[in-house]
C-alpha cells in the first residue's frame, strides 16, 4: 500500500483547545483565580484591594477583583490576554533577580479561557480621560472599546468552567472554596503589608488587613490578638540570607502546620523543608506531633531560588537548601534560647536545642494499682485526673450494656495487669495471653455506643459555662459547613458574632468535659482532619469523639477498671480494631509463645 493512503491519526491541536489545557495547570478551582488576579494586582503596585466573591445555589458564580494599580494601556489590555505575554520579564536570565510575583504570562490566558472575564482598566496618571473595556469568553474576544473608569484595574470573572465541564463537577461545596481562598489571602496579606486587603463574599466583608509596616499588625488582624501575645521575634542575618518575622511559644503549638506561614523574597510558598527546619529549632520543646506558629519571612540571594519550578508558583527550589534550612532552624533556637522558656517547660539548656542523651525515666506510680471506691451512678464531679476521670469516662460508656449483642466473637478475658498505663494483659477463656491496647479499645466502645444511639434519643448535654471559641475566617468556613452534622450527633454551637463561635451543649458520651481546651481540640481535629475529602461528616464526628471522649494512653486504670473495658469490648460489634483500623488486641498462644522461645 501507498503509505500516504494510511489515515491520518496525529493532527495539531487548535490554540483554543491548548489553551484550555493549559488552563487546566494554573486555575484549578475558584481560589487559583483569586490567587492569579490578587498577585497581578500586587505587581501592579496597588495599595489596596477588593476582592468580591458572589455565590449562588451552593456555586461560587463570579469573582471581582478591584485594585488602583498602575493599570494598562488599550494596547496592553488586549496583550494582556495572550498566552506568554507578560510585562515582567524580557528572557529566562531575568528569573535570577526577578522581583515580581508573576512572569509567566499565563494567568489571563488560562482565566479567560475557561470563563468569561470582564477586564476593565485605566493606565495611572497617564491624561487619558477614558479607559479600556474587554470581554471575553472561552478565550474569544467579545467586546472592545472604551469606557468612563478610574485609574487600576476590575476584572470580572464569571461563569467559570463553563467550557470544561470535567473541571466544573470536581468544585467541592462553597465551604471549602472559600476556605481555600482564606488560606491563599492569609498568604497574601501577611507577605504584603504594604498593602491593604479586603474580602468580600456576596457583598458581607469577611476579612480585612489594613496597610501597615508593622507584620504584628497583619497578624493580629488575621489571628486576633491572644495569637500575638504569645509570639518571639525572630531576627538573624546571615552572609546569603535573612530570616525574620515572629515564632510561637512553645504552648502555642498546633496539630497541623496550618499557622506556618513562609515568605521567600515576598512569595508565599509552601515548603516541607523550611516547616521542618522550624520544627528542628524547637528541639525537644515540642512534641514530635505537634507544628509551632510561625510567621517567617527569608530573604534570600535571587540567584539561590528558583521560582519556576511550579504553575502556580506555590513551590520553589533552592539551591544550598542545606544551608538555608540550617540558618533557618538556628534562627528559630537562638530566639527561643533567648527568651528563657526553659524553666515553665522544664528541660534543660541544652535539651532546647539537642535532644537529651538519656531517655526519660518511667515514673514509679506507672506500675502501682490504686483502689478505689466503686463510683456512684450518675454524675460525678468534673476532674480531668487520676482515677476518676476514667472511671467517669468508663461509666459513660456503660450505657450501651444491654443494647448490643449478648455473643461475641471475641473470647472472655480474664486482666491480669496492665502495662504502663497502655496497654491491658490478659488471659483468655482459651488460654491464650492477649494484649490490649486500652485507648483503642475504649474508643471502638465509645464509637459504637455512638453510632448505637437511637433517633431523638436525649444525647446532649449543656454546659454550665458555654465555652467560646475563636477561629479564623477558614476555619469559620469550614465549621459552619459542619454545623448541621455536629447538631445531629449532640453538639449545639453557634455564630456568635466577630471570629467567635459559643458551644452550649456537647455529646452525652464526652461526659462532663467542661474544659474548653478539650472542645476546643475537638472542634480543632474536626476543621483540620485530613480524611474530610473521603470520610462523611457523621463518621469523622463519631470518630473524633470516640478518640477524645476515650481513656488516653498513659491513665493507669485500675484492674477494676481494666476489666470493665475488655468486657465491654467483647459486646461490640467489630471488637478488633479501633474506629481509625488500628489492632485492638494482640493474642499470643502456647505454641506462639513455645516458638519465641525455642520450646519445640
Ligand atoms: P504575568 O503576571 O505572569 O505577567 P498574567 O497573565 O497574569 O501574566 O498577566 C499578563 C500581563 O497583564 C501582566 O504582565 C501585566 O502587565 C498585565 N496585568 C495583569 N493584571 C494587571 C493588573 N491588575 N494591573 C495592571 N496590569 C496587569
Ligand atoms: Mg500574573
Amino acid at each position: 500500500m501507498n503509505p500516504d493512503q494510511i489515515h491520518p491519526v496525529i493532527h495539531v491541536l487548535d490554540q483554543s483547545t491548548v489553551n484550555q489545557i493549559a488552563a487546566g495547570e494554573v486555575v484549578e478551582r475558584p481560589s487559583s483565580v483569586v490567587k492569579e488576579l490578587v498577585e497581578n494586582a500586587i505587581d501592579a503596585g496597588a495599595r489596596s484591594v477588593r476582592i468580591d466573591l458572589f455565590a449562588a445555589e451552593g456555586k461560587i458564580t463570579s469573582i471581582r477583583i478591584v485594585d488602583d494599580g498602575c493599570g494598562m494601556s488599550p494596547r496592553d489590555a488586549a496583550l494582556a490576554f495572550v498566552p506568554h505575554a507578560t510585562s515582567k520579564i524580557t528572557g529566562i536570565e531575568d528569573l535570577d533577580t526577578i522581583r515580581t510575583l508573576g512572569f509567566r504570562g499565563e494567568a489571563l490566558a488560562s482565566i479567560a479561557a475557561v470563563s468569561r472575564v470582564t477586564l476593565i482598566t485605566k493606565p495611572r496618571a497617564s491624561g487619558l480621560i477614558a479607559g479600556t473595556k474587554i470581554i471575553i469568553a472561552g478565550g474569544k474576544t467579545e467586546d472592545q472599546g472604551e469606557i468612563g473608569a478610574p485609574e487600576g484595574t476590575s476584572i470580572l470573572v464569571e461563569d467559570l468552567f463553563f467550557n470544561t465541564p470535567a473541571r466544573k463537577k470536581f468544585l467541592k461545596s462553597i465551604n471549602t472554596e472559600l476556605a481555600q481562598v482564606h488560606t491563599i489571602m492569609e498568604g497574601v496579606c501577611f507577605s504584603h503589608p504594604e498593602c491593604s486587603f479586603r474580602l468580600f463574599y456576596n457583598s458581607h466583608e469577611q476579612m480585612m488587613t489594613d496597610r501597615s509596616t508593622r507584620p504584628l499588625d497583619t497578624i493580629a488582624r488575621l489571628y486576633g490578638a491572644d495569637t500575638v501575645k504569645h509570639l518571639i521575634p525572630v531576627e538573624v542575618e546571615f552572609p546569603f540570607m535573612a530570616v525574620t518575622g515572629y515564632i510561637s511559644q512553645p504552648s502555642l503549638s498546633r496539630k497541623d502546620t496550618a499557622r506556618m506561614l513562609v515568605i521567600i523574597n515576598g512569595r508565599f510558598i509552601s515548603s516541607a523543608v523550611i516547616n521542618n527546619a522550624v520544627r528542628a529549632g524547637y528541639g525537644t520543646l515540642l512534641a514530635k506531633d505537634r507544628s509551632p506558629v510561625a510567621f517567617l519571612s527569608l530573604r534570600i540571594d535571587t540567584g539561590l531560588v528558583d521560582v519556576n519550578v511550579h504553575p502556580t508558583k506555590k513551590l520553589v527550589r533552592l539551591s544550598r537548601e542545606k544551608e538555608i534550612a540550617e540558618a533557618v532552624r538556628k534562627s528559630v533556637a537562638d530566639a527561643l534560647l533567648s527568651k528563657d522558656l526553659i524553666p515553665a517547660a522544664g528541660i534543660s539548656v541544652q535539651a532546647a536545642v539537642t535532644p537529651p542523651a538519656v531517655p526519660v525515666p518511667l515514673s514509679p506510680s506507672a506500675y502501682t494499682y490504686p483502689v478505689i471506691e466503686p463510683a456512684p451512678s450518675g454524675v460525678s464531679e468534673s476532674t480531668h485526673t487520676g482515677t476518676t476521670d476514667s472511671d467517669r469516662r468508663l461509666r459513660q460508656t456503660e450505657l450501651v450494656t444491654g443494647i448490643a449483642a449478648v455473643h461475641s466473637t471475641l473470647p472472655a478475658i480474664e486482666v491480669i495487669g496492665e502495662f504502663g498505663g497502655i496497654y491491658i494483659l490478659g488471659r483468655t477463656e482459651t488460654d491464650e495471653l492477649v494484649i490490649i491496647d486500652q485507648h483503642a479499645a475504649h474508643e471502638r466502645i465509645l464509637y459504637e455506643q455512638v453510632l448505637l444511639r437511637l433517633k431523638g434519643e436525649h444525647h446532649s448535654q449543656e454546659l454550665i459555662w458555654p465555652v467560646i471559641l475563636h477561629r479564623t475566617p477558614r476555619e469559620r468556613a469550614i465549621l459552619r459547613d459542619l454545623l448541621p452534622a455536629l447538631a445531629a450527633e449532640g453538639f449545639v454551637l453557634e455564630e456568635f458574632g466577630g471570629d467567635t463561635f459559643i458551644v452550649r451543649a456537647i455529646p452525652v458520651v464526652l461526659g462532663r468535659m467542661e474544659d474548653a481546651g478539650i472542645i476546643d481540640e475537638i472542634i480543632s481535629d474536626l476543621v483540620h482532619d485530613a480524611s474530610a475529602a473521603t470520610v462523611n461528616n457523621r463518621e469523622r464526628i463519631t470518630r473524633v469523639i470516640a478518640c477524645r471522649g476515650a481513656i488516653k494512653a498513659g491513665t493507669v486504670c485500675t484492674r477494676e477498671q481494666c476489666q470493665r473495658i475488655v468486657d465491654q469490648l467483647r459486646l461490640t460489634q467489630n471488637p478488633y480494631t479501633c474506629p481509625h483500623g488500628r489492632p485492638t488486641v494482640i493474642r499470643f498462644s502456647r505454641p506462639d509463645l513455645d516458638a519465641m522461645f525455642k520450646r519445640t
